[in-house]
């Protein structure tokens, strides 16, 4: 198929080249022309302009930081909107409000386009291994023909409903997962000041009903479970920044919907305090480190 790859940034660019890997031809286009350059490096072709990165494309993914980034790239003069000429399938993987991946596929739809919000779960590991989790929304038919060029980046792709469901599925997940790992790394910081062995807690609690994935499988405390960020200085994995962010989609989508999250707002301001504290780009399990420097007055 030729596609159009528009941001060829730390997910962008080993995404296309998974879609290379799979025999699609790739035309990538980005602000930053070293991506592109690397881009080419894996295979694909360099476009010098989001018009050319389309021209000819049957499918055009985008993969930008926020929303302000998607609207421009759809909606502005230079943008696919005003430039797409076939019948493209617009496909946006990355993660923005609710609010504007709903816009952005009505004023696609309104040209008679297809468009599908498609955020990704996986971090650049699963974008470079093709392992991605793909949570799309948009209309039934466009995902069916999505998902087989889906197939070649990820290993879970789920269509969960109308446009900005895919938004929604993704904030939903990451405000659970955020309150789950302050939960592990509060519970491992009290066992720890009261000398409970670590690796006894997590005999006990990683078979019992106090269990999450941030304890069991993404443990926040060094030397619990091997191959995790903690036990790395918490470098790689999921930068407390992007959470932060997510944290903060996810408290906008809830203040739009009236709906009530005490712990998802006190979880917002908590990554807040470790991204002012300096941690922005480790990953966000380094919670735990933060958390077990404080009294316990300095934290409420
Ligand atoms: P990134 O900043 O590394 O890449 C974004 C790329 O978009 C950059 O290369 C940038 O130059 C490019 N760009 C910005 N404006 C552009 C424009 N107008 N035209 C063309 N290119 C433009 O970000 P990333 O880590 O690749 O994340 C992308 C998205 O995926 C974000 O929404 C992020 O929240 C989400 N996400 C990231 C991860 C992760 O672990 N990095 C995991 C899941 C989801």
């Amino acid at each position: 198929m030729r596609i159009g790859f528009i941001g060829l940034g730390n997910m962008g660019l080993p995404m296309a080249a998974n879609l290379v890997r799979a025999g699609h031809s790739v035309m990538g286009y980005d602000v930053n022309t070293a991506a592109i350059v690397a881009h080419e490096a894996a295979g694909g072709h360099g476009a010098g302009s989001i018009a050319e990165a389309m021209a000819e494309a049957e499918m055009v993914f985008t993969m930008l930081p926020t929303g302000r980034h998607v609207e421009a790239v759809y909606c502005d003069e230079s943008g696919i909107l005003k430039n797409i000429s076939g019948a493209a399938l617009l496909v946006d993987c990355s993660t923005i409000d609710v609010a504007t991946a709903r816009r952005v596929g009505a004023g696609a739809g309104a040209q008679g386009l297809p468009m599908l919000d498609a955020p990704v779960s996986g971090g650049t590991t699963g974008a470079t291994a093709a392992t991605l989790t793909f949570m799309v929304g948009g209309a039934a038919a466009a995902f069916a023909l999505a998902r087989p060029v889906l197939e070649a980046m990820g290993r879970t792709i789920v269509h969960a409903g109308e446009s900005g469901a895919g938004q929604a599925a993704k904030i939903c997940n990451n405000m659970m997962l955020a309150i789950n790992m302050i939960g592990a790394a509060e519970a491992v910081g009290v066992a720890d000041r009261l000398g409970l062995d670590r690796a006894k807690l997590f005999e006990i609690s990683s078979n019992s009903s106090g269990q999450s994935w941030a304890f069991s499988r993404y443990n926040p405390a060094p030397d619990v479970v091997a191959g995790v960020p903690a036990g790395r200085g918490y470098t790689g994995g999921f930068a407390t920044s992007l959470m932060l962010k997510d944290l903060l989609l996810a408290q906008a989508a809830a203040e739009e919907t009236n709906a009530p999250t005490p712990l998802g707002a006190h979880a917002a301001r908590i990554y807040q305090a470790v991204a002012d504290a300096g941690e922005a780009g480790l990953d966000f399990s380094v919670v735990f480190r933060w958390l077990s420097a404080q009294a316990r007055s300095e934290v409420s």
